[in-house]
């Protein structure tokens, strides 16, 4: 064994004992790393190279409102209290962006592409709201060329006339943000859905035909029990929706959640809870008849989620949108990167659109190493990783050009790496973050180790004025 394959060993043996079950792994670089841009910054150029009929752009919008802010969240949003009056001007921003992209998307889009409303809560907006915004895409492209068609929908925010039509819309997939179906965990997660409400709101979405009907689920609050997460489970399983997302609860700088409480003891349940909860989860879907293509993530059958799939393989996404990234083939890059200034953020977007500047503040270039190291980091959370697509791209397989890596993740059982696809085997899916993690490029966990976070003191007030 080579003195580095004995390192990279030993970092992934300090991650089975450190910290909680590992944080999703969304992207690659975190957009925690971006810089300002500088002058020279010019998006004609940043999109010159894209996109082709094999690797369509996929189109995502964010919609930055809520009705309130999750306890666990810090994501780019503003209240409804705050931003309400500013929705119709923001769509207006929508319009006006997708605009000002058409003459550049255009001849790259590509003959298939996928669409993404997220958020903030994109089921805030009405559904002309959302019509006005496919209309600007006409001459981009035509709902034919739509492959797939996401929004994240809250339950506190629809009803069967509204999923109906989302429907008439296009809407392919629906992705409900559920997160619990425990009344107590909910006001938990400071949210005010009922139990019920979900229910009917999974039932209006089967009977409604849509393709894919996703429910998102959180495990690891503190106050969670493994029966009561079972239950949430089970309840949600009776109404068979084509796709799970069971997320761990990950505390995160300055949300509720990470506020010191008066026992002192931490929000998130201990570590062995953690586990014994995927665990429990990964057993009771595969005996409903659910596939596990990521940690994350089990379908009922053998569909894909397009959307993400894609942009593991390395297809660009053009994002619109206050909080949207934007990742074109060698620069990713974003208009606001951060929940704290949200509505500066948001004001600045607005303002620069309404201008007809392309709105863009924060970026990161990637060259063809990153390139490399971000389609390894997002494709192998998935259970099978195919290695044609890299080839194709790279001109070498994953495992010739980090021999030492691939060496360490097979040593430690978490990989089997087959002729035409890299597999992780149950070990490596529980840990999929450290395997993920293992290919960060120096230079981004340098940039990563640079980045504070910032804390909850107990003097401090917190940021959306609770
Ligand atoms: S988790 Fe989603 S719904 Fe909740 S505050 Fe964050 S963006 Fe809004």
């Amino acid at each position: 064994m080579t003195d580095r394959v004995s390192l990279l060993r030993n970092e992934i043996q300090k991650g089975y004992t450190e910290g909680r079950i590992g944080h999703f792994t969304c992207t690659y670089p975190p957009h925690k790393v971006y810089s300002e841009i500088t002058e020279d910054f010019d998006v004609r150029k940043v999109w010159a190279d894209a996109g082709s009929d094999s690797e369509s752009i996929s189109l995502y919008f964010h919609v930055p409102f809520c009705k309130q802010r999750c306890s666990f969240c810090n994501l780019f949003m503003v209240t409804e209290s705050h931003g309400a009056g500013l929705i119709d001007r923001y769509v207006d921003c929508l319009v006006r962006e997708i605009e000002m992209y058409e003459p550049i998307l255009a001849p790259c889009i590509g003959k298939h592409t996928t669409l993404y409303f997220g958020g903030g809560t994109p089921s805030v907006l009405s559904p002309k709201q959302l019509g006005r915004i496919l209309g600007a895409l006409n001459p981009l492209t035509s709902r034919s060329q739509v492959v797939e068609f996401t929004i994240e929908v809250a339950p506190e925010t629809a009803t069967f006339d509204y999923l109906a039509a989302l429907r008439e819309l296009g809407v392919t997939r629906v992705s409900l943000g559920v997160q619990s179906v425990d009344e107590l965990e909910v006001r938990h997660f400071a949210r005010q859905h009922t139990r019920a409400h979900v229910i009917s709101l999974i039932e209006a979405s089967m009977n409604l035909g849509f393709s894919t009907t996703n429910v998102d689920l959180i495990y690891g609050l503190a106050s969670q029990t493994l029966p009561g997460w079972r239950k949430t489970l089970l309840a949600v399983l009776e109404h068979s929706p084509q796709c799970l997302s069971i997320y761990p609860l990950n505390v995160k700088p300055l949300t509720s959640l990470a506020r010191p409480r008066s026992n002192g003891e931490s929000s998130e349940a201990d570590r062995p809870l953690f586990y014994s909860m995927y665990d429990s989860a990964v057993e009771i879907l595969e005996a409903a008849g659910y596939e596990q293509q990521t940690r994350t993530l089990f379908f009922r059958g053998t569909d894909r989620y397009l959307n993400k799939a894609n942009e593991a393989v390395g297809h660009p996404v053009k994002g619109f949108g206050a909080g949207a990234q934007s990742y074109a083939p060698h620069w990713h890059y974003r208009p606001g990167n951060s929940y704290r200034n949200a509505m500066t953020h948001l004001e600045a977007y607005i303002s620069d659109t309404e201008a007809s500047r392309f709105p863009a503040r924060y970026a990161y270039k990637l060259n063809t190493e990153e390139l490399q190291r971000r389609q390894i980091a997002l494709s192998i959370r998935y259970k099978q990783f195919p290695l044609e697509p890299f080839k194709q791209c790279f001109g070498a397989g994953p495992e010739e050009l980090f021999p030492d890596e691939f060496d360490a993740l097979r040593q430690e059982a978490l990989i089997d790496i087959r002729p035409s696809e890299i597999l992780l085997t149950k070990k490596g899916l529980r840990y999929d973050n450290l395997v993920s993690t293992l290919f960060f490029s120096n230079r981004v966990r340098e940039l990563l180790s640079e980045h504070q976070p910032a804390r909850w003191s107990v003097e401090r007030k917190h940021p959306t004025g609770r």
